[in-house]
């Protein structure tokens, strides 16, 4: 999959766009990949077309490592150009001209990446893999944003004719790429890993505004629950005044405010009878023979 290719002047100006010292022909290495493609991979996940050239422009000046040791001197390379390419005699399984993402990568030749430098050119090095940050996942059977919502699609089944697979839309960053020894997507050598990863702020902000909106629904319904307690408290004994009964649930939260009602209107309900009684007989102050009912207004 990687090639070498002739170092012109052309090409070190594109490698020297990343460098503080400049460059020169003998001191580098440059060889071409193919980072990722519209294909469905093993895991039953493609790239859309859109995706693709959206991380074109991601991975430009990326670094990619071997063998996942980033620590190894010389052992890493960076991406200089990079180039979205559909080959028309191809088709992806879902019968898509199959559209790659490629690259153009340089490492700084060293004595100790000699051997890897051989190894590439020998073809032995050939696995990518990519690591970037998707926001949307859509499922192809109900296209369901998989980042948002679930769906119950599984993938690699098939629903009549088709077949679930997860198409991976608008890439928010690109942050490493790597020589690895398995593949994942079929047809390139090319393995990825990704994450959903919306725009922190942005969502920090929905969140905000979510709980504000939330506090203020809780808050009206605190003070409708409030009202009824107070209206349901004018048939219990002991008796409260107005401000008595604002004073006790104003620091009551939801919860509390909910049991209380709840014992309320058991009271109101089990006296039922009595309450209708001093109603019709004008009784003002509620009658104060139930006083062993009277715990069902401890607060
Ligand atoms: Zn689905």
């Amino acid at each position: 999959m990687e090639k070498s290719f002739p170092v012109t002047d052309k090409v070190m100006d594109m490698i020297n766009r990343y460098t503080i010292d400049p460059l020169k022909p003998e001191d580098v290495f440059c060889f071409s990949l193919t980072l990722c493609d519209n294909d469905i991979d093993r895991d039953n996940e493609r790239f859309s077309n859109a995706a693709l050239q959206e991380l074109a422009k991601l991975f430009l000046g990326k670094t990619g490592i071997f063998d996942h040791d980033p620590t190894s001197s010389g052992q890493t390379a960076r991406i200089f150009s990079t180039a979205v390419v559909t080959d028309d005699t191809r088709l992806t399984l879902d019968g898509q001209p199959y559209t790659a993402l490629t690259a153009k990568a340089y490492m700084v030749r060293t004595s100790s990446n000699a051997d890897l430098i051989k190894e590439i050119n020998g073809g032995i090095k050939k696995e990518v893999s990519v690591s970037c940050a998707v926001a949307k996942h859509t499922c192809s059977v109900c296209g369901t944003d998989r980042a948002q919502h679930s769906c119950s699609h599984i993938k690699g089944k098939r629903y009549g004719e088709k077949l679930c697979y997860v198409t991976l839309e608008d890439p928010t960053d690109a942050y490493e790429w790597s020589f690895v020894a398995v593949p994942a997507q079929q047809g390139a050598g090319v393995t990825k890993r990704h994450e959903t990863r919306q725009d922190t702020s942005k969502q920090l902000t929905k969140l905000r505004s979510e709980l504000g909106e939330a506090t203020k629904k809780l808050s009206a319904a605190a003070d409708h629950v409030r009202g009824e307690i107070l209206k349901l408290s004018y048939f219990c004994t002991p008796f409260y005044t107005t401000d008595q009964v604002c004073a006790m649930t104003e620091e009551m939260d939801i919860y509390r405010l909910l049991e209380l009602r709840k014992k309320l209107e058991s009271y109101v309900q089990s006296h039922a009878a009595d309450i209708e009684q001093s109603e019709k007989s004008f009784i003002t102050q509620p009658a104060d023979d139930d006083t062993d009912e009277n715990e069902n207004y401890t607060i």
